[in-house]
């Protein structure tokens, strides 16, 4: 999970996220993941965890960028601290 995760294109794909207006749900049985409504394809669901997600994008996607940021504590499991560089989050999903 540690291995494609880039802070900066997570940013960017997590404000794509919103702007679609992208939510995550609870999965009805796994509590490390959730799922994602497909904008694109109304109907499909998504399922999505830390290391991986069911949609066609493959790789580091922006589910799983909304998952990094907004599934309580990941972040902080996918990111180490020490390691981030002095962005300014906010500037970049701006940008
Ligand atoms: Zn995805």
């Amino acid at each position: 999970m540690k291995n494609d995760f880039e802070w900066h294109r997570c940013v960017r794909l997590f404000a794509k996220a919103n702007e679609e207006g992208l939510r995550l749900d609870k999965h009805p049985t796994d509590p490390t993941a959730a799922l994602v409504r497909s904008k694109q394809h109304p109907g499909t669901i998504y399922v999505v965890s830390a290391e991986r997600c069911t949609c066609p994008a493959g790789g580091f996607c922006k589910h799983r960028a909304l998952f990094a940021f907004e599934w309580p504590g990941m972040l902080l499991q996918v990111v180490d601290p020490a390691t981030l560089p002095g962005v300014e989050p906010v500037e970049e999903i701006t940008a």
